[in-house]
C-alpha cells in the first residue's frame, strides 16, 4: 500500500530522531468539518463516562464495574461475577465486535471513541494551546524569561486539575457516586489506602498526558498493532489517493503540492501520503487541512479520505469480502447464544459452604449439627420470598443468624446456617444432603452439601 518510493519512513518511529532521542509532536490545531464532527462526538464520550454510572435505569446505574460487590450493571442490567459464562459470553462478543470492527473501520476507533485520544486530542491539547498558541507561529516560543515560566506552570497546573478530575470519573465508574462522595469527603487518615491509589491513578494520568502522549497509540496500545492482522485491502480507513496526488509539488502535475500541511496537524507526527501505517490513529485531522489546501489550490477536495485500497485502485468502495460475512456470522451467533443464556438464568444464586475450620458438634445426645456459610443472590428486578428446606429428610432443623426470608432486587444476603439433625438419622460419616430453596412454595433450585456426622 505504499506511494513512497523510499520506505526508509519505516526504519525509525517517526517520533525517534537519529540517536534515539524523544522528538515532540507538537500538532497544528486542526479546523474543518471532521474535527467539528469529532469535536462534537468526542464531548457526547466525556458525557458519557462521567454520566454512565449516575444514571439509573431501574435503580440500577448505567454502567458499573462494582468490583467490591462482584457485581456489573451493564447498560441498567445486573450481572454478578457468578454469571462467569454470561461474563465470559460478553467479553467474547465484544473481542469479535472490535475485530469486525477494525476489518470494515480500520483504526476508528482509535482516533473518535478511545478516551486516551479523546482526554488528549480535546482537552490537553487545548489547554496547550490555550497557554502556548497554535504550534505553527506558537506564541509561547516567542515568550522569554518569567512570562514562559508562567505559561508552563500554568499548563502543568492545568494538567494536573484535569488528571485529577479524570482520575474521579475513573474511580467512580468502580464505586458508583455515593460512595465516591463518601471517599472524597471523609478525611484522609480515614482512608489512607484509597487516598495513595486515587493519588497514583493522578500521577499516572498526568505523567501519560503531560508526557508520554502520542507514544500510548504508536508504542504500547496493543490494538493498533493487531491493524497489520486485521487490515485488509477493503478496509476504510483515512488514506491519501496517490493516483490523484503524485507526482508531488506544485509544478509536478499530481493534485498535492507538497506543502507539508498534513504532517503538520499529525497528533502522531506521520506522513499519511506513505500509505496506511500504524501510528494512523483515523484521527482525520489531516483530511481537514488537505481540503484547505485543496480549497486554496482551486483543486477538487478530499485528496485524503476515508477510502480503501481496494477504493483507490479499482475506484469502487466495497467493504464485504469473506472476512467480514465470517465474523459477522461468528458474531451473530454468539450474540444469539448471549440472549438465550441471559434470558434462561436462573433468578436466585445459592452458595451453601461448610464453614471453615467445623466438622459437627453435638447439641444433646441425640442431636448432630453442622454449620455452613449461605450466600444468597437475587438476580431478578423484584423483590423474592425465599425459603429453605430439607427436601429428602424428616426432622431436620434450620437456624440461619441472618433473616434471608425477604431479598431486594438485585441484592445479594449472607447467613450463617445451623443444620441440625437428630443422630439416628446419620447413618454413616458423611451424608449429603439436598437443600431447596423455594420461592412462594415453588422449587427454584436445590442445592447438595455435605453433613458431617459423629465418629462412632
Ligand atoms: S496537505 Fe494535501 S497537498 Fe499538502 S502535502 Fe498533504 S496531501 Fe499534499
Ligand atoms: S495520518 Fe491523518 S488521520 Fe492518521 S493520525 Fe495523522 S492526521 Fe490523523
Amino acid at each position: 500500500m505504499e506511494t513512497n518510493n523510499n520506505p526508509s519512513f519505516r526504519d525509525k518511529p517517526v517520533n525517534l530522531d537519529e540517536s534515539g532521542n524523544r522528538k515532540w509532536i507538537r500538532a497544528q490545531q486542526p479546523k474543518g468539518k471532521w474535527y467539528n464532527r469529532r469535536t462534537i462526538f468526542a464531548w457526547f464520550c466525556v458525557a458519557f463516562l462521567v454520566l454512565a454510572p449516575i444514571i439509573k435505569i431501574h435503580g440500577n446505574p448505567l454502567m458499573l464495574f462494582d468490583i467490591a460487590n462482584r457485581k456489573f450493571s451493564l447498560f441498567g442490567n445486573i450481572v454478578w461475577a457468578q454469571d462467569t459464562f454470561i461474563l465470559a459470553l460478553i467479553m467474547l462478543v465484544t473481542v469479535v465486535f472490535i475485530v469486525l470492527f477494525t476489518v470494515v473501520f480500520g483504526r476508528l476507533f482509535c482516533g473518535w471513541a478511545c478516551p486516551q485520544t479523546i482526554f488528549l486530542e480535546m482537552i490537553f491539547r487545548r489547554i496547550e494551546f490555550l497557554f502556548e498558541g497554535n504550534h505553527r507561529g506558537s506564541s509561547s516560543k516567542q515568550k522569554e524569561g518569567f512570562a514562559r515560566t508562567l505559561t508552563v506552570i500554568g499548563k502543568h497546573a492545568s494538567f494536573v486539575v484535569v488528571a485529577i478530575l479524570i482520575t474521579n470519573v475513573f474511580v467512580m465508574w468502580f464505586t458508583g457516586p455515593e460512595k465516591l462522595l463518601q471517599i472524597i469527603t471523609s478525611p484522609i487518615s480515614e482512608n489512607q489506602l484509597g487516598f495513595l491509589f486515587m493519588f497514583a491513578i493522578s500521577v499516572f494520568y498526568y505523567i501519560v498526558y503531560a508526557f508520554l502522549r502520542e507514544q500510548i497509540c504508536t508504542f504500547f496500545c496493543p490494538y493498533g498493532r493487531l491493524q497489520g492482522v486485521l487490515l485488509d485491502s477493503k478496509s476504510i480507513s483515512v488514506i491519501y489517493d496517490y493516483k490523484r496526488g503524485e507526482p508531488r509539488g506544485i509544478k509536478d502535475g499530481g493534485d498535492c503540492i507538497n506543502c507539508g500541511q498534513c504532517i503538520a496537524v499529525c497528533p502522531t507526527g506521520i506522513d499519511i501520503r506513505n500509505g496506511t501505517q500504524l501510528e494512523c490513529i483515523n484521527c482525520t485531522a489531516c483530511i481537514d487541512e488537505c481540503n484547505t489546501v485543496m480549497k486554496k489550490v482551486k483543486k477538487p477536495g478530499n485528496l485524503i479520505r476515508f477510502d480503501s485500497f481496494h477504493g483507490i485502485e479499482k475506484g469502487i468502495r466495497s467493504i464485504a469480502n469473506a472476512r467480514t460475512y465470517a465474523y459477522s456470522a461468528v458474531l451473530f451467533i454468539l450474540i444469539i447464544v448471549l440472549g438465550v443464556t441471559v434470558s434462561n438464568r436462573s433468578s436466585v444464586d445459592v452458595s451453601i459452604e461448610r464453614m471453615p475450620g467445623t466438622m459437627c458438634q453435638m447439641i444433646d445426645s441425640v442431636t448432630v449439627s453442622n454449620i455452613y456459610n449461605v450466600k444468597i443472590i437475587n438476580k431478578a428486578s423484584s423483590a423474592k420470598h425465599i425459603t429453605f428446606k430439607l427436601v429428602d429428610i424428616q426432622g431436620g432443623v434450620l437456624q440461619f443468624t441472618n433473616d434471608l426470608s425477604t431479598l431486594e432486587s438485585n441484592k445479594a444476603a449472607e447467613s450463617v446456617l445451623m443444620i441440625q439433625l437428630p443422630k439416628k438419622m446419620i447413618k454413616t460419616r458423611s451424608t449429603d444432603l439436598k437443600i431447596g430453596v423455594y420461592e412462594n412454595n415453588e422449587l427454584v433450585t436445590v442445592n447438595t452439601i455435605n453433613f458431617i456426622g459423629p465418629q462412632n
